[in-house]
């Protein structure tokens, strides 16, 4: 039975970037207690289910691999990175490690990575671990962007540690088992290129279109993939109203997966200016800043490939503006056709001016996004009340949906890609301190509401509908 249900873990990106791997092993679980799994991402990547919910199974989730697999090399992975604006030479796996990569039903390669394994050589003053609370606002928030059809990593499980971990209060600890088309970021090229080691540059970047763009046209052609995957990416975000809330150049992947969910949420009332996260005092990283941050972001990017464009620095400028400059277009394509498909219109001229005045509508209205655009297909059936209701200026919505009406929307269709369930601000609070307390119940009713966002059910009424006025202001904290 072990051989056919243990896994088989790989360590490609140990071999070919050892410079960039720190053999590492996991801080001993005296008494994991497995929290959630997902079964069909395990069978994706050819899991036993059955096995991982054993004793064996639930020490590989917290890098236990005694027993389990022979030979493994975990390492921690080394990485720079802008953290709101500013370089860091040298952050790294500080709680984390990569176990290995496993094959997906797809053909291609899957990273099997824990969060809150103890701490590494790059921890500096951090503890290495992770409390219950934010590894399942991970696993739920990644799995309802993952329904929503947005690239991202993927959840495995959460496994309760038993520890305490000390943060604004004690906490109970956990450790999150994720799964990334690779943990390669815009942090791990500013890491390679800053070692002035030309060569590991070079592999790093062969390692990655050997990856994830196999098609693409050397290294510039690696760059223009890049922009293209999050010029993509986050129009998604922004069409489903999500707020990354710590877009540092470290949690920017070079796969176009969205990763590293930390103060993270849905957008309510619609305000290009919303800001979740306690430590982004600034607003660096409001929902409306997110597309020129990718945009900076990856200019960080082309600085740390220069070397590999061009003998002549300058021209290897010029040639990576030339690529950059591609985001814009791109993204804003990407979002046109997306806000398009929300209000289930064709592709008129006076499209991005009913747009562009919607939204204006929204936030001075201050209207819930995502109930707003769901509840429009039943203005396109012949019922505006749903939608209208919300507004203050009844007048300014009226005159807005007679533009909208003759443009004979697709109300089936806008309900195919407006949600009307999405990870609502004070359910996750609530599931998350639930948790915390030891109660699961309410984390698996959001999780199974969540991930079939699209499909109405009258009994769920209540995960559709907005925060009550008394949960205030929302705060998250990493
Ligand atoms: P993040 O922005 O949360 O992805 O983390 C930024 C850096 O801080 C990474 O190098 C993390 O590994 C590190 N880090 C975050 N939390 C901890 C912790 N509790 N202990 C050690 N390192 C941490
Ligand atoms: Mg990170
Ligand atoms: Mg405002």
């Amino acid at each position: 039975v072990g051989g056919v249900s243990r896994p088989s873990l790989s360590d490609h990106f140990a071999r070919a970037l050892p410079e960039m791997a720190l053999p590492w092993q996991a801080e001993p679980v005296a008494e994991p207690q497995l929290l959630v799994l997902n079964e069909p991402v395990a069978e994706e990547l050819g899991l036993d289910a059955g096995w991982l919910r054993g004793p064996e199974g639930v020490r590989l989730l917290v890098g236990d691999l005694s027993g389990a697999l022979d030979g493994v090399n975990t390492v921690a992975q080394a990485y720079a990175g802008h953290q709101f604006g500013h370089y860091s030479p040298r952050l790294g796996d500080g709680r984390a490690l990569l176990l290995g990569e496993l094959v997906h039903a797809d053909g291609t390669l899957r990273d099997l990575h824990l969060k809150g394994s103890g701490r590494t050589r790059f921890s500096r003053g951090g503890d290495g671990f992770a409390a219950v609370g934010p590894m399942l606002r991970e696993y739920l928030i990644s799995e309802a962007m993952h329904a929503l059809g947005i690239p991202t990593t993927r959840s495995l499980a959460v496994v309760g540690t038993g520890r305490a971990v000390a943060r604004e209060s004690v906490l109970p600890g956990a450790v999150l088992a994720r799964v990334a088309s690779s943990h390669l970021r815009v942090g791990s090229f500013q890491y390679a290129r800053a070692t002035d080691d030309v060569e590991l540059l070079r592999r790093l970047a062969d390692h990655a279109i050997e990856r994830h763009y196999p098609g693409a046209e050397g290294y510039l052609g690696l760059l223009e993939s890049v922009v293209a995957a999050q010029a993509s990416l986050v129009a998604r975000w922004m069409l489903v109203g999500f707020v990354h809330g710590v877009m540092n150049t470290d949690n920017m992947t070079i796969s176009g997966e969205t990763i590293d969910y930390g103060p993270c949420a849905f957008m309510e009332s619609f305000d290009p200016g919303t800001v979740y996260s306690s430590i982004d005092h600034g607003g660096r990283y409001a929902f409306g800043n997110q597309p020129p941050i990718a945009e900076w972001n990856l200019a960080r990017l082309a600085e740390a490939m220069l070397p590999l464009f061009d003998s002549d620095q300058d021209k290897a400028i010029e040639l990576a503006l030339e690529s950059l400059g591609r985001f814009r277009a791109t993204y804003n394509s990407h979002w046109l056709a997306g806000m398009r498909a929300k209000l289930g219109i064709p592709d008129v001229p006076d499209a991005p001016a009913l747009i562009d005045d919607l939204l204006a509508l929204l936030h001075k209205n201050h209207v819930d996004y995502t109930s707003f655009f769901r509840n429009l297909s039943a203005a396109a059936r012949g019922n505006p009340e749903p939608a209208r209701e919300v507004f203050l200026d009844l007048a300014a919505i009226d005159a807005w949906l007679a533009r909208w009406r003759p443009l004979t929307p697709d109300a089936d269709a806008m309900d195919r890609v407006n949600p009307l369930y999405i990870p609502r601000n004070h359910l996750v609070e609530e599931a998350l301190t639930s948790a915390t307390a030891g109660d699961m119940d309410p984390f698996h009713s959001l999780l199974s509401v969540i991930t079939r966002p699209y499909t109405e059910d009258a009994a769920l009424t209540r995960y559709a509908t907005p925060a009550p006025q008394d949960f205030g202001d929302y705060q998250t904290f990493c």
